[in-house]
This record gives structure tokens, C-alpha cells and sequence, in this order.
């Protein structure tokens, strides 16, 4: 399980996250929901090591990534998560098996592994015919199913998702949506993804967590998020006007 308790950050004198807590279930498809600026993409940065919580703690089963109070603070590589940003950052310069080989070099996995490693992750994202392609040569849908083998190659214990379909138009985002989900409940990977967009995290979650202004408002399955919101801006921002 991935557990964050009493998160805590600030910029300056802006605090963008107040105590917040929430326990993600092994293999669980779990989704921060809530309008730009909430701080979701903060969050999940805390989770991957690429933000330093001002306070309190961040667990992944039975390893600490950071404790504020103890000092722990692990770093990304240490972490062992892959992780797809809103735009894809592949490498312009290099082929879609050179984006995957990436990770793997800076692990130092040996030359036949990388090689298995990278047909498996391409063959997982339906895409090892394209692995001697360069990315601006790919749809964007390719492109990004190439940023989510590359979050995949090197086996992560739980995968970060800030927004990946939002560079997508709207057939196309329908279309990912439906093989992402698929996707992850074959792999049953644990799963915490970013989206300010309600359909979206209705249609992918197990749970949803609803953010505002830095606090957690509600966590629980799409139906009770829809049908019971705990708060006036929960139900205003899922949608249901009554
Ligand atoms: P969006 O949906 O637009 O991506 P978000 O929910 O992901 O929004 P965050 O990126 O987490 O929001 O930002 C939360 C708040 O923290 C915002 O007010 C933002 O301006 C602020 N913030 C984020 N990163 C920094 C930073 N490095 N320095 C200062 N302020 C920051
Ligand atoms: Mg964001």
C-alpha cells in the first residue's frame, strides 16, 4: 500500500497542501480529482521524490520514502515508480528503444536484460513495431503509450499518471481511457493518477480522491463520490447539480 499521512507543503509563504492523508490498496486504480491549482500535481510529486514535503510522512509497504520528523528522504531513483507527465518528455533525439533503454542504463541492467525488458514493455503498450521510430514520427496516442512503457520498463512497484491524456483530443482520450484501464487491472499495478477532469476519474477509478485549495474533501468509490458528496464542492465539481 502507498500511505501518506499528514502531507504537509509549502512554497514561501504559500501553503499549497494542509495535512493531507489518504492509504492507496495494493493494486488499486486511485485517482486525485480537483480543480487546477488543488495541489495534485504537488501531491503526486511527493510521492515521487521530486518535491520535499515541508511535513509529515510517505510510505510504500514497508519502506519510508520521507519522514520529515526522522529526516528520511529518499530519492526518485530510490523509489523504484515509474512516472508519466502531463507532456510525454520523451527524448526528441533518440528512438523509441533508446527512450526505453534510458532507465534501464541508469540502473545499470545488463545489455540482455535491457533488451527483453524493452520488447516487454513495448509489447505490453501494443507498440514493438515502432521501437525504431522517433517520437516526432509517432501520434500523439503512440507517443504517449511510449512514455507509459517507458514509466513500465524497469517493473515499478506503483505508477504516477499526472494527467496523461490531456495532450490528446477527445476521440482520442476515449479511446486511452479504455485501454488504460485495461491495462493496469492486467497488470495490477497500483495506480495513482492526476486529472482535473470528473468523467475521467468516474470512468477509471476505484476511488477518488476530491481535492480543494490544498485539503482533502472526500475520499470513496465514483459512486460514492457521485451519488453521497460529503461537501457542497464536491457535489458542485463531480457534476450533480441537485
Ligand atoms: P493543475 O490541474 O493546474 O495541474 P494542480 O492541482 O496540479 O493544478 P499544483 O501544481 O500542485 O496544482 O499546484 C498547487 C499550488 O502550488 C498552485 O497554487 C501552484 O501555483 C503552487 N506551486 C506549485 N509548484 C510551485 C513551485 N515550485 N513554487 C511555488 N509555487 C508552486
Ligand atoms: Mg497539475
Amino acid at each position: 500500500d502507498v500511505r501518506v499521512s499528514q502531507l504537509y507543503k509549502t512554497f514561501g509563504d504559500v501553503t499549497v497542501l494542509h495535512e493531507v492523508d489518504f492509504t492507496i490498496r495494493d493494486g488499486e486504480f486511485f485517482t486525485l480529482l480537483g480543480p487546477s491549482g488543488c495541489g495534485k500535481s504537488t501531491t503526486l510529486n511527493c510521492i515521487a521524490g521530486l518535491e520535499k514535503p515541508t511535513g509529515g510522512t510517505i510510505t510504500v509497504g514497508d519502506t519510508t520514502f520521507v519522514d520529515s520528523t526522522a529526516k528520511i528522504f529518499r530519492t526518485p531513483e530510490e523509489r523504484n515508480l515509474g512516472m508519466v507527465f502531463q507532456s510525454y518528455a520523451l527524448w526528441p533525439h533518440m528512438t523509441v528503444a533508446a527512450n526505453l533503454a534510458m532507465p534501464l542504463t541508469i540502473r545499470k541492467a545488463s545489455k540482455k536484460d535491457k533488451q527483453q525488458r524493452i520488447a516487454d514493455a513495448l509489447d505490453k503498450v501494443g507498440l514493438a513495431h515502432l521501437a525504431d521510430r522517433y517520437p516526432h514520427q509517432l501520434s500523439g496516442g503512440q507517443q504517449q503509450r511510449v512514455a507509459l512503457a517507458r514509466a513500465l520498463v524497469y517493473s515499478p512497484s506503483v505508477l504516477l499518471l499526472d494527467e496523461p491524456l490531456s495532450n490528446l483530443d477527445a476521440k482520442l482520450r476515449e479511446q486511452a481511457r479504455a485501454w488504460l484501464k485495461a491495462l493496469q487491472a492486467e497488470l495490477g499495478i497500483t495506480t495513482v493518477y492526476v486529472t482535473h477532469d470528473q468523467d475521467e476519474a468516474l470512468a477509471l477509478s476505484d476511488r477518488i480522491a476530491v481535492m480543494a485549495d490544498g485539503r482533502m474533501l472526500q475520499i470513496g468509490t465514483p459512486k460514492e463520490i457521485y451519488e453521497t458528496p460529503a461537501a457542497p464542492e464536491v457535489a458542485a465539481f463531480v457534476g450533480r447539480c441537485n
